[in-house]
């Protein structure tokens, strides 16, 4: 891992640590023996006072992050009825330019935020760096090319597919290590006239929610909309609305083009509200840093009660997310028997660190649990459904987050 000695942002040379993590494994990197230790990396954040980006101190290897574990992710139904919803809205801002042109996604996955321009008759055009999940897009009907997006991909592909007239990128640009590359590589789509839209896990919900699992060595930036917008401008892209996302629990997505425009109200009002609650300031991310640890107190707490009442708990999703907390907080098998996870790639292997069974849901629930500790909390509804109509499951629920940590009962969360 390489420490930065400048903000990943703005270059500024003034950042401050204000957040350590510990020593933590990758969050994605699945264990594959329990006796075994995992290796494990600095995990802390600093904030730059110059443009107020919060970021990783280190940056990992990319090869050492994403070579071995590509994890298919089956989009989620959220994800699915949010697509829908952001085509229109790009639509609505794209205007008729976007009929003769084309859309182009940079870090497309699978393919799920395509579709929906496809069945409005448009043109569409994937890039991804997995392989594996370029593959399956093609497969799928989404046209997918398999590359790192950046300056470089941008003017091959603008070279042989001409300007896109929507080059839109979702939560990638906080996972790149060298973000002006990517954000060039933006700018170069969008040429004169088009569209780029960035979206990604809104620094202000992870401040205002306590989204302190959301920090892993993926992760390297936490954007706001100051600290976006300064480094789009760096490189000639000027937002000029925003609207909000729920994905990983509450998203901000930047419409930006190559001229300067008028703001629109959602955007007008999202940066009144960070002037307002001084999410760029420093004070508010050590606010932060102390929650955190509250919130670790108090979830070890729920866990005890759990245990001296002799109730069987588990856990529901082996996110990248879930990770940062289990280790945080301290939490193994003497607390959560077994997390139950969907993806069947993920199955068989331990929590990373805490080495936790990862099983199929119908293994873990056919354990009859008490209590069901929702590490995905950002899905409550859906798994709470599932919980309920699949497994019969009448038990309690702890949700880790948002804060504070509390415990209730499987009727309570029952989306629908
Ligand atoms: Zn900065």
């Amino acid at each position: 891992m390489r420490a930065i000695d400048r903000c990943r942002g703005c270059s500024g040379k003034g950042i401050e640590p204000f957040f350590d993590l510990g020593m933590q494994p990758l969050a994605n990197a699945l264990a594959r023996d329990r006796a075994a230790a995992d290796p494990v990396h600095p995990l802390s954040l600093s904030w730059c006072p110059d443009c107020g980006l919060v970021q990783l101190n280190h940056t990992a290897d990319p090869g050492e992050l994403f070579s071995e574990y590509v994890w298919v992710t089956a989009s989620s139904s959220t994800a699915k009825a949010y697509a829908e919803r952001f085509c229109d809205r790009v639509l609505d801002l794209a205007g008729d330019a976007v009929r003769g042109g084309y859309v182009l996604e940079a870090a497309s996955n699978d393919g799920t935020f395509l579709k929906p321009f496809q069945a409005r008759g448009l043109r569409v055009l994937g890039v991804d760096p997995a392989r594996n999940i370029a593959d399956l897009a093609v497969a799928d009907g989404v046209p997918t090319e398999n590359a790192f997006f950046g300056r470089k991909s941008a003017e091959r592909i603008v070279s042989e597919h001409g300007l896109p007239a929507v080059v839109f990128a979702r939560n990638v640009l906080p996972h790149v290590a060298d973000p002006h590359d990517f954000v060039e590589g933006l700018r170069l789509c969008a040429g004169e006239r088009g569209l780029a839209i960035i979206e990604v896990h809104y620094a202000k919900a992870i401040l205002d929610e306590l989204h302190y699992d959301s920090i892993y060595h993926e992760h390297l930036c936490y954007f706001t909309l100051q600290s976006l917008e300064r480094l789009l401008e760096a490189h000639g892209l000027f937002a000029f609305e925003a609207m909000i996302s729920p994905i990983s629990g509450g998203s901000v997505v930047l419409f930006a083009r190559g001229v300067r425009a008028e703001k629109g109200p959602v955007l007008a009002g999202l940066e009144s509200a960070e002037r307002a609650e001084a999410v760029n300031d420093l004070a508010r991310w050590r606010e932060f840093a102390d929650k955190a640890l509250r919130h670790r107190e108090l979830l070890v707490g729920l866990l005890e009660q759990e245990a001296e009442a002799g109730r069987r708990v588990v856990g529901y999703g082996a996110s990248a997310r879930s990770s940062t907390m289990l280790n945080f907080c301290g939490l193994g098998p003497d607390r959560i028997a077994a997390v139950a996870d969907q993806n069947r790639l993920k199955q068989g292997f331990f929590t990373p660190g805490t080495h936790i069974p990862i099983l199929a849901p119908e293994q873990v629930m056919a354990q009859g649990p008490d209590t069901v500790v929702v590490l995905a909390w950002n899905f409550m509804d859906e798994i709470g459904d599932l919980l309920w109509d699949r497994f019969g499951f009448r038990g309690g629920i702890i949700a880790p987050l948002p804060f504070p940590p509390r415990k209730t009962d499987i009727r309570e969360v029952r989306g629908g």
